[in-house]
């Protein structure tokens, strides 16, 4: 097993709107012959730092190239069998997705993802006498959890699990079998619509979590050889959040919490990347985070890798971008140790073959079935299980003809017979059916197992095959061209390396003059490395204390929080359900968050002995409140009976009727004549007829009536007196206000 580097690119964007239209100055010079990266100073514009990669891209680079070049040599390999991982690793706003992903609609400006769907499926088509099964998965790391982008419900998270076979995997991950890129790509785009994406000052819709795309590839070859070698290969296309400062993204509130979840499975990754390059004690922290244990092969482990570190050229992302040219630089040294997969336990495609040849083999023996009883014979397998089932049936058809022919059957025989042949109609029916689905399944299986071409092809092939020849042949040509390139530059990089140690060796010099000259420059060689060693010295102490200053932050931020949380906690839930509580909390390991068991797990809290007669224990102040009268009327000193029992009566709206008031001449009046009701009587004079006392009476309460219905003085009989309160003919004022009538004087009624 041959150990192998991880490939670092560095790939610079153009300035965006915002740093144009803000004049910010580009620092980064970008050197794609000798593969490294220049970055200038801000503060010291002289002084610039230099980084050496595998292949750098500065903005003019396209996504054809790119992938071509740094891409598809490692896709071809997964096609191979081996394991491969792609991530894009960067300060937010750099073109990590834009990498990975690209453009949807623009073909020119397609991502690695899409442009490794193309090479996978065109790779299987122009394969020969081998048979492909890919299978597609999509998750996203956000906040530490793991989420299925393309399940029903994307929000439910996975567990991570290991096993010994098939190392680091997502429990319930789900997977699509693919046939096209059509299918592969539908997986992508439902998954990119599930994807946490939010709007930061860096960047409108930043990629709130890590997105990993995984395509397995299995493979075997068909035809000859008996056992048939399976080797799968999976690539991990990995699209990671952007590492980013708070102050500058403007986080606050979740997408703080969002920050610094990425930030620390950021730091994981740095912290397993320096881990694996010191290599100084052998702990590789993956079990840090998530994202380091998913990436766990990738990163010192069965797989080829590479690694695009994306930087803005603006000088206010100095820092950022520096911070991301060590990582990568750091990342170069890596080694992995990638292997062809072969025969692995959970191969879908064996399980794939395993059940055609059983399918297959139940749908022979269908066909092959006794022809008749007592003959013992086979039925011909050369005829079609269709031509069979016509054959049975005509002849069953011509059994139930011959028998409604046969006079001399008696009724009930020859119903008999009937009833039997439509059984056997029945039956061969159900069996056509059978046929057709195990047909039907066979068919849906082996379409999802894809072929190129099988068969010897001739030497003169078709146009089509000769075009197939030929751009195969340019494309060797064109990969030819980029690897002698890469080694161009590779020896490049090593003159500049050994430039210092060679000059060590010439120590033989002719004159004083000439050593003279020799020692300066060594001097001012050394001088300049030595300043540059200073000066990433000092760089690096800067970045420390500028991330322990971050750190700082968020954590007060996150404390804050807390602290309103504490005291939210204490101040309105009771201590005794506080203690419950934490009593009912358990950490659980492998969810890696704390649960909360359910309360009818608890032993339940043992009554307080303050009193025997309570049901809950109850204060000196609340038993004297309790006995009191006022207080009882509150639920609150109640014991159990909290609830008030008596009824609400509603408010009254009406009133009892009070009789009119009669004045106290009238009620003397009256109170003699119903003495003598029984006699008429007669006024007494000869001015007035006589009248009946009665009709009398009625006229005198209906005045009386009329009277009451207006409004008066309680007191008029006091009020009468004062001029104010003069009569005036048929209670009107001469100012137009009505006053109270007078009451009808007693005349003194004299009986007849
Ligand atoms: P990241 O994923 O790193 O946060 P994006 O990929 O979303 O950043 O890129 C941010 C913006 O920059 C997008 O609008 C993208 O189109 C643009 N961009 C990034 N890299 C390039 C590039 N090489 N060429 C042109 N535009 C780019
Ligand atoms: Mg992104």
């Amino acid at each position: 097993m041959s150990a192998e580097t991880v490939k670092v690119i560095v790939r610079c964007r153009p300035m965006n709107e915002k740093e144009t239209s803000e004049n910010y100055e580009g620092i980064v010079n970008v050197l794609p012959k000798c593969g490294a990266i220049e970055i200038l100073t801000p503060t010291k514009p002289q002084t610039s730092r230099e980084f050496t990669f595998d292949c750098v891209y500065d903005s003019t680079s396209n996504q054809k190239a790119l992938y071509d070049e740094s891409f598809k040599p490692l896709v071809d390999s997964v096609l191979q069998g081996y394991n491969g991982t792609i991530f894009a690793y960067g300060q937010t706003g750099t073109g990590k997705t834009y990498t990975m992903e690209g453009v949807a609609k623009d073909p020119d400006k397609q991502g690695v993802i899409p442009r490794s769907f193309e090479h996978i499926f065109n790779h299987i088509a122009q394969s020969h006498d081998r048979q492909y099964l890919v299978r597609a998965s999509y998750l996203e790391i956000y906040k530490e959890q793991i989420r299925d982008l393309v399940s029903k419900d994307p929000k439910k998270r996975l567990e991570l699990k290991e096993n010994s076979d098939t190392g680091v995997f997502v429990k319930d991950l789900s997977s699509f079998v693919c046939k096209s890129v059509v299918e592969i790509e539908h997986v992508m785009n439902v998954g990119n619509v599930n994807r946490s994406t939010g709007a930061t000052n860096m960047n409108e819709h930043s990629s709130r979590s890590h997105a990993i795309f995984m395509i397995t590839v299995e493979s075997c070859d068909v035809g000859q050889s008996e056992e048939n070698h399976i080797v799968v290969g999976k690539l991990n296309l990995v699209d990671l959040a952007g590492s980013e400062r708070q102050t500058k993204t403007g986080a606050s509130g979740d997408r703080l919490k969002e920050a610094s979840k990425i930030n620390l499975s950021l730091s994981a990754l740095g912290n397993v990347i320096s881990a694996l390059v010191d290599g100084k004690n052998g702990h590789v922290p993956y079990r840090d985070s998530k994202l380091t244990r998913l990436l766990q092969d990738s990163l010192g482990g069965n797989s080829r890798t590479v690694m695009v570190a994306n930087i803005g050229p603006a000088s206010y992302n100095y820092e950022e971008t520096l911070t991301t040219l060590r990582y990568a630089s750091r990342a170069k040294h890596i080694r992995n140790k990638p292997q062809i997969n072969e025969d692995p336990k959970d191969a879908l495609l064996r399980s794939f073959q395993q059940e055609i040849a059983r399918l297959k083999a139940s749908l022979i023996n269908k066909k092959t079935k006794p022809k008749k009883k007592g003959e013992g014979g086979l039925h011909d397998v050369s005829k079609s299980s269709d031509e069979w089932a016509d054959d049975t049936e005509a002849e069953l058809e011509q059994e139930r003809k011959d028998i409604l022919n046969n006079s001399s059957l008696i009724a009930e025989e020859r119903d008999q017979l009937l009833k039997t042949l439509q059984n056997k109609q029945e039956e061969l029916r159900n069996k056509r059916e059978n046929q057709e689905q195990l047909a039907s399944r066979i068919e849906a299986l082996e379409s999802k197992l894809l072929t190129g071409h099988i068969g010897v092809t001739s030497e003169n092939g078709t146009i089509e095959d000769v075009t197939k020849k030929q751009q195969q042949t340019l494309e060797a040509h064109r990969q030819e061209i980029i690897e002698r390139e890469r080694q161009e530059r590779e020896i490049r990089q090593k003159l500049e390396s050994q430039d210092e140690e060679v000059i060590d060796f010439k120590e033989n010099f002719s004159s004083l003059q000439q050593e003279i000259d020799y020692k300066t420059r060594k001097l001012r060689k050394m001088y300049a490395r030595w300043q540059s060693v200073r000066q990433e010295m000092s760089d690096l102490g800067d970045e420390f204390n500028r991330q322990r200053r971050e750190l700082e932050e968020t954590q007060e931020v996150l404390m804050k929080e807390l602290r309103l949380k504490q005291l939210i906690v204490s101040h309105f839930v009771p201590p005794e359900f506080r203690r419950q509580i934490t009593s009912r909390l358990r950490y659980e390991e492998d969810e890696e968050k704390w649960m909360l068991s359910s309360a009818t797990e608890m032993p339940l809290l043992p009554r307080s002995c303050a009193s025997k007669f309570e049901l809950r224990p109850t204060s000196d102040f609340e038993k004297l409140a309790r006995s009191t009268e006022d207080s009882s009327s509150f639920g609150r000193f109640k014991c159990e009976n909290i609830f008030m029992l008596s009824l609400d009566i509603p408010q009254r709206t009406t009133k009892e009727y009070e009789g009119p008031e009669i004045s106290p001449t009238l009620q003397a009046a009256l109170t003699q004549a119903l003495q003598c009701q029984s006699h008429a009587m007669e006024v007494q004079s000869s001015k007035y007829k006589p009248v009946d006392i009665h009709s009398f009476l009625k006229s005198a309460c209906r005045r009386k009536m009329q009277l009451i219905q207006r409004p008066r003085s309680r007191n008029s009989a006091k009020f009468n007196n004062s001029p104010s309160h003069k009569r005036y003919p048929q209670g009107h004022a001469p100012d137009g206000t009505i006053t109270a009538a007078p009451y009808p004087k007693s005349r003194g009624l004299v009986p007849k």
